[in-house]
């Protein structure tokens, strides 16, 4: 019988590792891919969304071209339960599925529990994040819209490590770009539970005191504890409650559910995933891989779509060469590039190079790789668009 790698999660990694085990194999091993979601809804770009120059169709990728191009079966479920013993997956629908290898890449899960009154507040459709892009993106920027001139947006930011380190950032100053242009009396308050901002710091710091003066404020240290959606405040730990028109509240994360489900979760006080970087296969269970923003993530790696899609390729050659009884020696390199915007059409990047150390187990940032931006430009905001469509047709098409 032919081998079966059976893929949870049709995002960066879960998708890209779909696609490369079926091309590395030269089409010989079978790829079932579940995603519950009918199309891929991409998190990069849709801050845009939010304020208003990209619609969220234009950050939409229908998943046929996995099947049609690479012969990937689409399952449209849920998985709701791994049995690592048995090695099968059982779908919401009620169907059992049989691996050889399992791919569980679901993204993060938000922790509602961790401020008080947040997941009724987001049931009521009052309190949103948009940390996953789709119906919460469009309804967050109704809000937007909705709020009068002279209103107040803030966004909390929960303790690292969290989902995209500049993505905070980017969405305060796309928003606020907005405002500056539609309702220039209007506040964007940066509520942020780390001692500074994560990521690109000085570049975000030093366009907002240009261009976002009276517009954006920034706040540390601020952990929220608390929402209370009605009257439109956010408690926190030890500083001050803040009342502002539209709360965009986002909680601390950790590993997708089905991950902690399955006990894959054995890192940070089980928030995280533990793996074997070199072939992104779980501590916790054999024949198991996790990828993306579910794993414990090595020193300096962000959790990106980039570097998701990155696991999915060295994970994917893993699983082929095992599969194959192929005796491989792999060295692998990781690249990483996050651009933001931070208004419309100008945007900054960071990047790095990340190098598998055999002696160590895990991966370093390579000395004297990567960068910062010098400033905002428009040149690499037409990069960021590019980048974009190219890691959309690498990961779907
Ligand atoms: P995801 O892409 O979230 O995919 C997980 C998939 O698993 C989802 O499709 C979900 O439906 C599915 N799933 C979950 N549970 C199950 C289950 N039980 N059964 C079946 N399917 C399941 N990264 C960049 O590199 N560049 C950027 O510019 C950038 N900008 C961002 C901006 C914002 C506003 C945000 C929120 C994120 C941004 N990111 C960016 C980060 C990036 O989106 C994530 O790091 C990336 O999506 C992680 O990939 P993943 O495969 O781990 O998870």
């Amino acid at each position: 019988a032919k081998a079966k790698v059976v893929v949870i999660g049709g995002g960066y990694g879960g998708a890209t590792a779909a696609k490369y085990v079926r091309l590395l194999s030269d089409y010989k091993i079978d790829v079932v891919l579940i995603e519950p979601e009918q199309a891929f809804i991409s998190c990069p770009i849709s801050n845009l969304v939010l304020s208003g120059g990209k619609q969220i169709g234009d950050i939409t990728t229908s998943y046929a071209g996995l099947s049609r191009n690479h012969g990937v079966t689409v399952v449209r479920d849920y998985a709701s339960a791994i049995d690592t013993a048995k090695k099968t997956v059982t779908l919401a629908g009620g169907a059992t599925i049989a691996y050889d290898k399992l791919v569980v890449a679901p993204g993060v899960e938000l922790m509602f529990g961790s401020i008080e009154g947040l997941k009724a507040a987001n049931d009521a459709g009052q309190v949103l994040q948009a940390w996953k892009a789709g119906a919460e993106t469009v309804a967050l920027r109704r809000q937007l819209e909705a709020m009068p001139d002279g209103g107040v947006y803030a966004i909390t930011i929960p303790e690292a490590p969290y989902r995209c380190p500049p993505g905070p950032y980017e969405r305060a100053s796309v928003i606020a770009g907005y405002f500056k242009a539609a309702k220039p009396r209007s506040k964007v308050l940066i509520l942020d539970a780390n001692p500074d901002v994560t990521s690109k710091g000085p570049l975000f710091k030093k366009f907002w005191a240009e261009q976002y003066k009276g517009i954006i404020e920034y706040r540390n240290q601020h952990k929220a504890t608390a929402v209370d959606a009605k009257a439109g405040i956010i408690k926190f730990d030890v500083q001050d409650d803040v009342k502002a028109n539209v709360l965009n509240v986002l909680p601390s994360m950790r590993a997708g559910t089905i991950a902690v489900q399955a006990g894959l979760n054995n890192q940070a006080n089980n928030h995280w995933c533990g793996v074997n970087y070199l072939t992104f296969e779980s501590t916790a269970a054999k024949d198991v891989h996790v990828l993306g923003d579910s794993i414990q993530v090595a020193p300096a790696m962000p959790k990106s779509g980039h570097m998701a899609n990155n696991h999915g390729k060295v994970a994917a050659a893993a699983i082929v060469a095992q599969l194959s009884g192929w005796d491989v020696n792999p060295a692998p390199m990781l690249t990483n590039t996050c651009y933001s915007f931070v208004d419309g059409k100008n945007v900054i990047h960071v990047a790095s190079v990340h190098e598998y150390v055999a002696a160590e187990k895990t991966f370093k940032a390579v000395a004297g790789s990567g960068g910062v931006s010098a400033g905002p430009t428009e040149l690499e905001g037409s990069y960021a668009l590019s980048w974009a469509s190219n890691i959309w047709a690498d990961t779907l098409i």
